[in-house]
């Protein structure tokens, strides 16, 4: 069972599928705008947020946008478009997955378990830390320091150092990582992972050119390695 926020200005969807989960024991509370399910969520603290992008008083990109700066909460986007680019515009912006409408209860609700699943995953350990060289990555508390200086890192480069470093040693093709870390199983936006990566390296204090951790290996992908090793 799970706390549900669901944000959704149609009536009949938002009827339809609060019953559904409903049905299927979660308690739903719904929203029929922006700002509303924002401060449901502010309020109720629900497991998982449910949003719709295409709602009538914000876009649904800048509630999830507001919601990220006060929530870690798993943020499920309906989608109306099969749209390669704005889903991987909502993901980057911090979704943790997308369905698109029409949906099925099934597949609502598989999405909704695995969003879950992984959000306990992240939070729920204070054991998994992983240290390469000087790097020291503490998925409990979500901090990641480098020689013991705090790195100011997104949720995504977080997620990102952490996987890699999680991996040391070995290559992680680009493909891997988008559908690790981006959920996007299917190939087409590599862009994604080269943007976040040249983001991480300076964020590292280092450059492609001159790498310390973060090793490209052409037409492969990227490890992580212990330059001090
Ligand atoms: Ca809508």
């Amino acid at each position: 069972m799970a706390v549900i926020t669901l944000i959704e200005d149609d009536a009949g969807i938002r009827e339809a599928v609060a019953r559904v989960l409903t049905e299927r024991g979660h308690a739903v509370r719904s929203a029929s705008s922006g700002m509303a399910g924002l401060q449901d969520v502010l309020d109720d603290r629900p497991d998982v947020v449910i949003l719709d992008l295409g709602l009538p008083d914000v876009d649904g990109r800048e509630v999830l946008k507001m919601l990220r700066a006060v929530s870690d909460v798993p943020v499920i986007v309906a989608t109306a478009r099969d749209d390669d680019a704005e889903i991987v515009g909502t993901l980057d912006a911090g979704a943790d997955d997308y369905v698109v409408k029409p949906f099925s209860a099934d597949h609502l609700e598989a999405r909704i378990r695995a969003v879950l699943r992984r959000h306990e995953r992240r939070g729920g350990s204070t054991d998994g830390v992983v240290t390469v060289g000087g790097l020291r990555i503490d998925p409990g508390t979500h901090e990641a320091t480098l020689d013991g200086t705090p790195l100011d890192l997104t949720r995504k480069e977080f997620e990102l150092l952490l996987h890699l470093a999680a991996n040391a040693g070995h290559v992680v093709s680009k493909r891997q990582l988008l559908a690790d870390i981006w959920q996007q199983p299917y190939g087409g936006a590599d862009k994604t992972v080269d943007v976040h990566l040249s983001w991480l390296r300076r964020k590292l204090g280092e450059t492609a050119a001159e790498p310390v951790y973060l090793r490209t290996v052409r037409g492969v992908g990227v490890k992580l390695v212990d330059p001090t090793a």
